[in-house]
């Protein structure tokens, strides 16, 4: 009896609306709206799934952008190394003209080539007493042309300094330059750059070898001094200065030059461009110290010769002189 009124109670407070009914409202309810989350949820991973396959597609192409890149840039490095040895240095020749075989000497002889054209001197060199003086000089012979230089040189009266190096079979050249009343002054035996700028000795070796066989050959004491590539030169393993000490040393003194004539460049340089490049600078200088190269194959030098010196002796107040110990130095290191 007792349990019937409690259900009975239960029943009245909380069923007032019939089950069925409230089941059918539910339904009506949940199905819709659970028919239209899945709709969406469809629709988002659709363009999710539409959006993954845009982005691994784009990445692919992405990968295949880099891949072909990186094959350019290989094929890009295999052309630049190969460029040195194929264009660059297989055509370089020595002081004899001939083609150098060893790749480092090579891009030692290009490198210094490069700055004996392009060094800027500093401008201490400007000292003056109303005079231009005005000092050719040949670097690297005797060659084939050092009779044709020293003959062009007696026709116009004037005298020059030549900066050898040690080779067999030139005595006469040797000689000749210092008979006609130039000055005979030493550059390196050897030229090798590899082997002078290995060191203070192998440096001080090859100066006194080509010194001792110049004082055999024409009996000149020979103390005025141009380094191979200059003394600014970048290719030295010493420093430079170790070796101006030893210059200083033994009372020798060192020249680089102000003025270059631009034939340190391999290939033929014209005769035209060998002219500018002097007269259109010498005036800068009160002391104008002029590069030019006594090479074999250096013929443009040669023939621009006549030009230079009728156009310098032509200048008021200018003189051609041969470099002596008491030149002003021209020097490319100042202390
Ligand atoms: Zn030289």
């Amino acid at each position: 009896m007792e349990l019937e009124d409690q259900n009975e109670e239960t029943e009245d407070k909380t069923v007032k609306i019939p089950k069925t009914a409230e089941k059918g409202r539910f339904i009506e309810i949940v199905v819709p709206v659970l028919t239209l989350m899945t709709i969406v949820n469809c629709v988002i991973i659709l363009v999710l799934v539409m959006n993954i396959g845009r982005k691994v597609n784009g990445l692919e192409q992405q990968m295949i952008v880099l891949q072909d890149k990186a094959a350019a840039d290989a094929a890009d490095m295999a052309a630049d190394s190969a460029l040195p040895e194929m264009s660059t240095f297989a055509d370089v020749v020595d002081i004899d003209g001939s083609y150098v075989q060893d790749t480092a000497e090579a891009a030692d002889i290009v490198e210094a080539a490069a700055m004996e054209d392009t060094h800027k001197p500093s401008g201490r060199e400007e000292n003056s007493d109303g005079i231009r003086r005005v000092y050719l000089t040949f670097d690297d012979g005797p060659s084939a042309n050092t009779d044709r230089i020293l003959d062009i040189l007696d026709q116009y009266g004037v005298k020059a300094t030549f900066f050898v190096v040690g080779k067999e079979g030139y005595a006469d050249q040797y000689r000749r330059i210092v008979e006609d009343g130039h000055t005979l002054a030493m550059h390196s035996y050897s030229h090798k750059y590899s082997e002078i700028y290995a060191s203070l000795d192998a440096y001080k070796e090859d100066l006194a070898k080509l010194h001792d066989f110049l004082y055999e050959l024409t009996g000149e004491d020979c103390n005025i001094v141009r380094f191979p590539g200059g003394s600014s030169n970048t290719i030295s393993h010493v420093d430079m200065w170790d070796l101006i000490d030893y210059l200083n040393k033994e009372n020798m003194v060192y020249f680089d030059w102000n003025v270059s004539s631009g034939d340190a460049a391999k290939g033929r340089i014209s005769t035209a461009q060998i002219t500018k490049n002097v007269l259109d600078n010498i005036d800068q200088y009160n002391n104008a110290v002029v590069l030019f190269h006594d090479a074999a194959g250096k013929d443009s030098t040669v023939d621009a010769l006549p030009a230079i010196i009728e156009k310098i002796l032509e200048s008021d107040n200018t003189v051609l002189l041969p470099i002596s110990e008491d030149t002003v130095s021209v020097q490319h290191l100042h202390e």
